[in-house]
């Protein structure tokens, strides 16, 4: 009894149709690398949690259920995101998005950029103030919901880039830096409707 249990152990680890099931990547929520509760006031526990628990899970759930018997199915995000469009397209970005958002902050960060960001950032826009008054311009014009962000060419050259909705810097082959959510959930039950203080804030603890 016990072998034959164990042969069909093993014919099933070995079928084929369960290796492939097995090879389709699976996407996770990132752990947070703080406490939910550690950018408050600036950005609350309550917020922190809806948007990581709730949102972000939102679209990891949605993306395992689209990918499977898709050409995207053993792709990394960022190249789902520079691949796909419709529903794969938001969820995948969106999580790409999130995931460089979630872990660009810190309690404990130097709260202004350093070495040779800061460097370029004071040579694209001369001061880091007018950098941030170009950032929160952006962030507060974009119509809707999207994504501000600070980005570097492949020549290293810095620029302010908006995105609507899931989208993000990769599809312009640009490497986003610093990416703010402007969209109300990232935002509203901590600043309601003043996105601009929600960028303002924020600076102290990317
Ligand atoms: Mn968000």
């Amino acid at each position: 009894m016990v072998a034959i249990c164990l042969s069909l152990m093993i014919l099933f680890i070995n079928n084929p149709v369960t290796d492939k099931i097995q090879k389709v990547m699976k996407f996770e929520l990132i752990q947070l690398p703080y406490e939910s509760g550690a950018l408050a006031p600036v950005i609350s526990q309550q917020t922190i949690e809806l948007h990581h628990g709730k949102h972000l899970k939102g679209y990891v759930d949605k993306l395992n259920d689209l990918i499977p018997g898709t050409r995207f199915e053993n792709m990394d995000l960022e190249d789902i995101v520079k691949q796909s469009d419709g529903a794969i397209f938001n969820n995948a970005g969106q999580i790409l998005n999130h995931n460089l958002y979630f872990t660009q902050f810190s309690p404990n960060g130097s709260k202004v950029p350093v070495g040779g960001l800061k460097q370029a950032i004071e040579s694209q826009w001369g001061s880091l103030d007018k950098f941030k008054e170009e950032f929160e311009k952006e962030g507060v014009a974009l119509f809707g919901s999207g994504w501000v962000w600070l980005a570097r060419d492949k020549d290293g050259k810095l620029s302010i880039t908006k995105e609507a909705n899931g989208s993000n810097p990769v599809t312009k082959d640009l490497v986003p830096l610093l990416g703010f959510d402007v969209w109300e959930h990232a935002y509203y039950l901590d600043y309601q409707n003043r996105r601009a203080d929600h960028l303002k804030k924020n600076y102290g603890i990317s």
